[in-house]
């Protein structure tokens, strides 16, 4: 199959023992600007013979990267920093137009992407050794060791800020990794590759190899790859976790989310409509830590008017971007058109939201969907959209039942300017990340992100220090250089 003329970059190509290399396969995929519909690209559904060689590649690299000092390695990410910064605004127009972000929001994720990679370039002080004389002339020391050739499978949502989630952590500590974009986003993981060749990063450390679930079940399955991290909906991360550590592979997979804010009557409400306004519409709703459904706990009404007014002033194609794909235009939707027969009441409707000159755009507006009862399915399926579910209770132990009885659990946040409520929120809420007055409550570098329940599967979060348990094996070792001073059976 030839690529057709008319798109606006090169066909994407893997990326293996440090060459750009054109897929053999007969079957790809057009990539598409969910802003305008514009065709930028193609990708490829890799070959099995494909893995096998980024894999062999990364394995050839693993021996002589291992072997250098982690001092050595944060090097190459110093310089990957700078070029960062150097791309900055060629990286967000990337991440712009593939993902169909706003430029604030692509340029939120570049700005993460270095904050990552500077959190990696501390690893030295966090990794610096533990040692102990633990008997007289005894003593214990703790080192950590690479894993080998890893894998990173990721999602549409932040084609740039995912990946540097796990690839400057995972190779500072050592390890060499088989990158798999999603294939609706692969031209940022394409240029991560270009700009870590860039910095100096040795062939085959780092690769990328393109296609679906056969190159994820590939991954999962491949006796050459150690571990393996997920990140994507909860129904890929059951299976791929359930496949790789059924490969005796280590594994975390994050999964999807619905985010419960609970709006207590004494919040202050400028604050919390335009901290729900922005949780629920930031990156059109296609955020893990998006708020999707809010307990309104007793008369929160002027708190709601004013959500409303805030939801109204987020104009699509201006201060919102578009969501993926038409079928997820279309999801949505329908999701909203189910709540409203079911008996919600709609009070900003997003549907059938366009953009003047980007008729191709596929673009859902920011939806407020009041009355919703806990057996909707927009109070309980996870929406991926820019719509916020409001059901109404009447006590706060009420609002935490509803919010205990979903089986995700990422974030949760509580609005109030009580502190004894904020606390019996962070005591009772059934998620990893919580917020007080705060809606996207995303732990910042040096912070472990991580969900509990079917937000998360494994025992280890995906970034910072909690990263280094994933990513590594503890060699414990043992010495006495004194023989003779034995005092008791413990030395
Ligand atoms: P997805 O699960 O559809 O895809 C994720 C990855 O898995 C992609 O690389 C895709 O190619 C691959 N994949 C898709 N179907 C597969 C299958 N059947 N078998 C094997 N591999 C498969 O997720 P998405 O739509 O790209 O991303 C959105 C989801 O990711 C949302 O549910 C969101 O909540 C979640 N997410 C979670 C976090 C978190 O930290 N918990 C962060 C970002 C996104």
């Amino acid at each position: 199959m030839t690529a057709p003329q008319s798109m606006k970059y090169g066909r994407v190509r893997n990326y293996y023992g440090g060459n750009f290399v054109e897929s053999q396969t007969s079957n790809w995929l057009d990539v598409t600007s969910p802003i305008d519909g514009a065709l930028l690209s193609q990708v490829p559904m890799s070959t099995t013979a494909e893995l096998d060689a980024a894999v062999a590649s990364a394995k050839a690299a693993f021996d002589g990267w291992s072997k250098t000092t982690i001092k050595e390695r944060v090097q190459v990410f110093f310089r990957y920093r700078y070029l960062l910064e150097k791309y900055f605004d060629e990286l967000t127009a990337l991440v712009a137009e593939e993902n169909g972000k706003t430029w604030d929001e692509a340029k939120a994720e570049v700005e993460k992407s270095i904050e990552l990679t500077e959190f990696a370039c501390s690893m030295p002080q966090l990794v610096s050794g533990e040692i102990l004389e633990v008997s007289k002339g005894v003593e214990c020391r703790v080192e950590h060791f690479p894993l080998g050739v890893v894998a990173s499978i990721v999602p549409f949502n932040f084609p740039l800020m995912v990946p540097n989630w796990t690839m400057p952590n995972a190779l500072v500590l050592g390890n060499t990794m088989i990158m798999k974009p999603s294939e609706l986003v692969p031209l940022s993981s394409q240029r991560m590759a270009e700009i870590l060749k860039e910095a100096g990063l040795p062939d085959g450390v780092f690769n990328v190899v393109n296609g679906g679930r056969e190159v994820v079940e590939g991954i999962c399955d491949h006796d050459g790859v150690e571990a393996v991290s997920f990140v994507g909906s909860t129904k890929v991360a059951r299976l791929v976790y359930q496949r790789s550590t059924n490969a005796l592979k280590r594994c975390v997979a994050l999964g999807g989310a619905k985010n419960h804010l609970f709006v207590l009557p004494d919040a202050n409400p400028a604050m919390t409509a335009t901290n729900v306004a922005a949780s629920m519409s930031g990156c059109a709703g296609q955020r893990c830590m998006a708020a999707s459904a809010m307990l309104a706990v007793g008369n929160v009404d002027p708190i709601i008017d004013q959500i409303c007014t805030e939801a109204k002033n987020i104009i699509p194609g201006k201060n919102l971007g578009a969501v993926i794909s038409r079928e997820a235009k279309e999801r949505i939707e329908n999701y909203i058109s189910e709540a409203e027969r079911d008996g919600a009441k709609v009070l900003v409707d997003g549907r059938g939201a366009t953009v003047d000159g980007k008729e191709n755009g596929t673009y859902v507006g920011p939806t407020v969907i009041d009355y919703v009862t806990p057996e909707m399915s927009v109070a309980k399926e996870e929406i991926f959209g820019p719509v916020i579910s409001i059901m109404r209770t009447k006590t706060l132990e009420e609002a935490v039942e509803i919010e205990n009885a979903n089986p995700y659990g990422n974030a949760a946040a509580v609005f109030t300017q009580s502190g004894g409520l904020a606390r019996y929120v962070m005591e009772h809420a059934s998620a990893g990340m919580i917020g007080v007055n705060i809606g996207v409550p995303v732990p910042r570098e040096p912070f472990s992100f991580g969900g509990w329940n079917e937000s998360r599967f494994g025992a280890s979060d995906i970034t910072g220090k909690s990263s280094i348990e994933f990513w590594t094996k503890l060699k414990k070792t043992t010495t006495k250089w004194n023989p003779e001073s034995r005092t008791n059976w413990m030395s």
